[in-house]
């Protein structure tokens, strides 16, 4: 049990992941006292009988009330309009953040709602599963996992200290903690994790139109490669359809270069260029031994569930 670092955290938006910053922080022993406000009248029916906040409102502006932590654990595209409801309520000094998949927009959507007496430092835990919902949530979610923040450009000690209290938090919960332009970030997060989910919702979308193979054969030989894409693309609608709003620039530049190379792909098997497959996949198996190595991996100690990111 680490020292208390926020007494008073306030989790807008109580779904799988801010359901688990709670478990995890109680957990870690690092906050006194939570409040959660959520939107949902079924979320917030469950969060009070899951019993882990004091405090469980549909009112914004009161969960932040006197807070030292604010996390926002909306969808992306949610979070400005959160962020104007708490602003009146928030107390000078607090740390706001979120655990969006997209940095940049947010960030922005952030910093243009709340008032300069706070401290906003963005965030991302590169943790998750398919599941949705506060009963989802789990304490070991953030165990080994990276979180992203993704600092405002200031250098000025009250908020360099805010940085390091936030990231003495997310390691508190188990994780491990990089900062990085929030730029950068939105590119990064395209390639690994964007674009992966974009492909698989398309494969599930044509296997399911394609005329010609019966539904009940797709899921009978789903475990030729599909049923891994059906797993990916049964993740949240709405977390999504957000975060491919949000993050466009980068994932259409990302999408560019993969119709590229898909193309290649695509005329190395029309002219029976075998080298050219073998050499591909040679090299796409040491990345995926890499990613083992890295312990990024959920065949690593997950808890029993499968985990991915978004
Ligand atoms: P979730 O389980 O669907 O929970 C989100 C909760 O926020 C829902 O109860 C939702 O209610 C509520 N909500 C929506 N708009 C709101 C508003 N304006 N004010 C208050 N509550 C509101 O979502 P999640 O999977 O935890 O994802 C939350 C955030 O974490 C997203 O920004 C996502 O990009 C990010 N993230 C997700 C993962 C992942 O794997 N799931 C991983 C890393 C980061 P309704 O259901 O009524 O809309």
């Amino acid at each position: 049990m680490s020292d208390v670092i926020y007494p008073k955290m306030a989790v807008i938006g109580c779904g799988l992941i801010g359901s688990s910053v709670i478990r995890a922080a109680r957990a870690a022993g690092v906050v006194d006292e939570v409040a959660v406000a959520d939107a949902s009248p079924e979320a917030l029916k469950r969060i009070h009988a899951l019993g882990f906040a004091e405090h469980v409102t549909g009112d914004v502006a009161e969960a932040v009330r006197d807070a030292d932590l604010v996390v926002f654990g909306v969808p992306v595209l949610a979070m400005g309009e959160a962020a104007r409801k708490a602003a009146p309520a928030l107390k000078p000094g607090a740390t706001v953040t979120d655990v969006g998949s997209v940095k940049a927009s947010v960030a922005e959507a952030l910093a243009a709602a709340v008032p300069d007496t706070v401290f906003v430092v963005p965030g991302h835990p590169i943790a998750g599963t398919e599941q949705s919902g506060p009963d989802a949530g789990f304490a070991e979610l953030f165990q080994k996992r990276w979180v992203i923040l993704t600092p405002q450009g200031r250098d000025d000690a009250p908020y360099v200290a805010a940085v390091e209290r936030l990231a003495d938090f997310w390691t508190a919960l188990g994780a491990n903690v990089e900062r990085m332009d929030e730029k950068h970030h939105d590119l990064v997060l395209a390639v690994t994790s964007h674009l992966p989910h974009l492909i698989a919702y398309n494969i599930v979308g044509t296997a399911a139109d394609l005329e010609e193979v019966t539904q009940a054969e797709v899921m009978k030989y789903s475990a030729g490669g599909f049923r891994d894409f059906t797993r990916i693309a049964a993740s949240d609608p709405t977390m999504w359809r957000d975060i491919f709003v949000a993050n466009k620039d980068a994932v259409l530049e990302i999408l560019g270069r993969f119709t590229e190379d898909l193309q290649a792909l695509s005329r190395a098997i029309r002219w029976g260029e075998a080298d050219k497959l073998y050499d591909l996949f040679s090299r796409t198996r040491e990345i995926r031994r890499g990613v083992i190595a890295a312990g990024q991996e959920s065949a690593e100690p997950n808890f029993g569930r499968d985990r991915a990111k978004g």
